[in-house]
């Protein structure tokens, strides 16, 4: 059983990228982003709360997040490998994610990180919202959005390099090629 972390800024493709690693593997996939914006379509508490957050463009609070997570992960059931798109997205989430996948007997495999120029992002993102409906994908919010990433995420590659299980491929050209580079990775775990 894998678990393997997407890893990459808004608009890098983590999302399109998941997708097609599973269906070529069977993985199953946790969308921290997509998990949140179902609360919110369901009206629930949770989502309220969560909201007030992703409207701003700012990350829902760790303890929060890191909860969700979990009750996520233990939903799954039976699973050839997982992988988290959108989780961890600050260290300590990634602190979270490896004490909790210890205590389960498991660990990271592999992060695996999509780099693809920032100015490709923003061109990406503010076409996606065409069509989303995400009340993220404007022009303003996505600056934040990026900030954030900047700030509060981007230092997990350095903390990914350190474990050991960072891989870096380019993030842009065509899906098939980008899915090749990842799959590359994976079948070498
Ligand atoms: P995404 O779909 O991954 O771009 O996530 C959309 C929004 O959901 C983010 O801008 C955050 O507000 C929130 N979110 C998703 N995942 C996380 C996370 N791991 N930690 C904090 N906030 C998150």
């Amino acid at each position: 059983m894998k678990n393997i972390v997407i890893f990459g800024a808004p608009g890098s493709g983590k999302g399109t990228q998941s997708a097609l690693l599973v269906e070529k593997y069977g993985f199953k996939h946790i969308s921290t982003g997509d998990v949140l914006r179902n609360e919110i379509a369901g009206g629930s508490e949770l989502g309220k709360t969560a909201r007030t957050y992703i409207d701003d463009g700012k990350l829902i609070p760790d303890e929060l997040m890191i909860e969700i997570l979990a009750s996520v992960y233990d939903g799954l059931g039976q699973t050839e490998g997982v992988i988290f798109d959108g989780f961890p997205r600050t260290i300590p989430q990634a602190e979270a994610l490896k004490e909790m996948l210890a205590k389960r007997g498991g660990q990271v495999d592999a992060m695996l990180e999509l780099d693809v120029p920032e100015a490709m992002l923003v061109e990406r993102l503010v076409e996606r919202g065409k069509t989303s409906g995400r009340a993220d994908d404007n022009e303003a919010t996505i600056r934040k959005r990026l900030d954030v990433y900047t700030r509060q995420t981007a230092p997990l590659i350095d903390w990914y390099e350190h474990e050991g299980k960072r891989h870096a491929v380019k993030g842009y050209g065509s899906l098939e090629e980008i899915n090749a580079a990842l799959c590359a990775v994976i079948d070498a775990l």
